[in-house]
């Protein structure tokens, strides 16, 4: 299904001027070639992407979860099928707002069976506890890849939103960070073009700090907005209109 909202805001893309689109691809831009570096070391350096989210952890407690927007390389394949879609003017799915409410607890739901089989797994003996660790659950789970690549044609993230127990775990310690996503509500116009966009539906446009766990600091928001009132900061540095809810 397409929302009017989304068909009107990025369908064509005539909406946003041709300073917002500097600063849009600038951010972007900036974005995808990380993504593309970090793809390429791990290639030829051999880098697996567990290592990688586990040395940026805790940076998820100041700065939220930048692994999944900036390094991951299956965010950025779906990110790249997703940008594909577009210019191939695919329909764009979206799951309905009060669907999205249950399906986006899928993931963590995920994470907590899978803590639930590593803690039965320690108590049956180091070997079984060993075949988890060593990535059979992610060998497993590749093969379903490719399924959730071509759906990523339709649709931003499936995996990430409904699926992913590492990005569950990070985005739970994620809203104790102190940077994040803040929105000027006076001068916020209430278009939903950040909602819209927001690769992991998250409402932006009804909240003025993003402190949701499914946050992912794509940057999407801020570069999508045509007021220029999405900014990235510390939390308590924002308004006193911001900070009053
Ligand atoms: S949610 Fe999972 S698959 Fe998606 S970017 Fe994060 S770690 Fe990667
Ligand atoms: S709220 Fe903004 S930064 Fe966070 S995932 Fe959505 S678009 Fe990306
Ligand atoms: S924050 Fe920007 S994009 Fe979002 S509703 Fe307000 S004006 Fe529109």
């Amino acid at each position: 299904m397409t929302s009017l909202c989304e068909r009107d805001c990025i369908g064509t893309g005539m909406w946003y001027n041709t300073r917002m689109k500097k600063r849009f691809s600038r951010i972007q831009i900036v974005r995808v070639l990380v993504q593309a570096m970090v793809l390429g070391i791990m290639t030829f350096a051999g880098f697996n992407t567990k290592h990688i989210s586990d040395w940026l952890f805790p940076t998820v407690l100041l700065v939220g979860v930048f692994f999944c927007g900036w390094v991951c390389p299956l965010g950025a394949a779906q990110d790249w099928v997703a940008a594909l879609g577009r210019w191939l003017r695919l329909p764009r799915l979206r799951v309905p707002a009060g669907l999205q409410r249950y399906m986006q607890l899928l993931r963590y739901v995920f994470y907590a069976l899978l803590l639930m089989e590593i803690s039965i797994s320690l108590l049956k003996g180091p070997y079984h506890f060993s075949r988890l660790v060593h990535g059979e659950l992610l060998t497993a789970a590749s093969g379903v890849i490719v399924l959730f690549l071509l759906l990523g044609l339709f649709m931003d993230r499936p995996f990430c939103n409904y699926f992913c127990t590492g990005g569950a775990r990070q985005g739970l310690f994620s809203v104790l960070r102190i940077f994040g996503i803040r929105r000027d509500t006076e001068r916020c116009g209430g278009c939903g073009r950040c909602s819209a966009r927001c690769p992991m539906n998250i409402d932006v446009a009804a909240t003025d700090f993003v402190r949701h766990p499914n946050c992912i600091g794509c940057m999407t928001c801020l570069s999508t907005c045509p007021k220029k009132c999405i900014s990235y900061g510390l939390f308590r540095s924002a308004r006193k209109s911001e900070s009053g809810r």
